[in-house]
């Protein structure tokens, strides 16, 4: 018999997320036994480091991997025994793999974003793209959308010191040329850029509007919004609105769970297959 894979989401308020089924679903399609577990801090009232006090046990326990999420993502990194590239140079992992004794902490919202992209946005102009956002996610996707080549990458952050130290972090790992910028300059930013990416949480329900004026666009600017509840926000509406060619933050949830799911298995699953589990979901 082959493998059974035991894996599982630590994190708080995970109740709705769609990884446990994208993964679950994945599995069924090639008649793999997995089974794939929630542990919501928040519905077992524990904190965040009691979180990532469980990553070691689980392998003790024999889990195959781990997904890591909100609030844990950055303290996780100190309970794992080696780090990807990527996770080492963000600080921050979502995905631990049980690789004999030893615990490794990868960043797949890095590559997910990287090959959502790749698959959504097919040979855009990367000569200078406008990141809005740099907290979590967005500490990610800047570090992807250098990956992908992008020319100039400018990072604006309501909050401008975070801006800067994501701007100063990606330049110094990479060698790229990454700056931050306030949100007064988006105007003359935005009328340089090729494309733009919110990675603010202005769109869902509770944050409506949208991370900047859509009047700033043109039909030759790409979008790409990492909010995915809901997958249609106001920037995607009025970006498509304006004839800009436009990718939802399903892209980035769909990229996260395949590669998360071919280094707990080493199977790599079929996008196509997850995006359609993703959208029935
Ligand atoms: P976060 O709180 O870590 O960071 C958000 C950042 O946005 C902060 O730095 C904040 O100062 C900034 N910000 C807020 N409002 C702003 C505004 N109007 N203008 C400029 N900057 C503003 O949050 P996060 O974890 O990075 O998540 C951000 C969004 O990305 C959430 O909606 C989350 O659901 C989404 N997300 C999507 C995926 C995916 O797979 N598609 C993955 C991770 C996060």
């Amino acid at each position: 018999a082959g493998t059974r894979f035991v894996c599982g989401l630590i994190g708080s308020g995970i109740g709705e997320s769609l990884t446990p089924a994208m993964h679950e679903a994945e599995a069924d399609r090639r008649g793999m036994p997995y089974v794939y577990r929630r542990t919501d801090l928040t519905a077992l009232g524990l904190s965040p480091e009691e979180g990532v006090g469980l990553i070691r046990p689980a392998g003790l326990l024999g889990f195959s991997g781990l997904n890591i999420t909100h609030p844990c993502k950055r303290l996780a990194v100190e309970h794992v025994d080696e780090l990807s590239a990527e996770a080492a140079t963000i600080g921050a992992i979502n995905t631990v793999v049980f690789d004999g004794g030893r615990v490794v902490g990868h960043n797949t919202d890095v590559t997910g974003f990287a090959h959502g992209f790749a698959r959504d946005m097919p040979e855009v102009a990367l000569g200078q793209v406008v990141q809005v956002g740099a907290g979590g996610a967005g500490a990610a996707v800047a570090h992807a959308l250098v990956s992908l080549g992008a020319g100039r990458l400018v990072v604006a952050d309501l909050d401008p010191g975070r801006a800067a130290a994501l701007a100063t972090s990606v330049a110094g790992a990479t060698g790229a040329e990454v700056v931050s910028a306030g949100l007064g300059d988006l105007p003359a930013q935005l009328s340089r850029a090729d494309g733009v990416v919110n990675c603010t949480p202005v769109g869902m329900a509770q944050h409506p509007g949208t991370p900047f004026d859509p009047d700033l666009l043109d039909p030759r600017h790409w979008v790409v919004d990492v909010v995915y509840r809901p997958l249609v926000t106001e920037l995607v509406r009025a970006a498509r609105a304006r004839g800009c060619r436009v990718a939802t933050g399903a892209g980035m949830a769909i990229g996260q769970a395949v590669d998360s799911f071919a280094l707990f298995t080493g199977v790599r699953a079929d996008p196509d297959a997850v995006a359609a589990d993703f959208a029935r979901l």
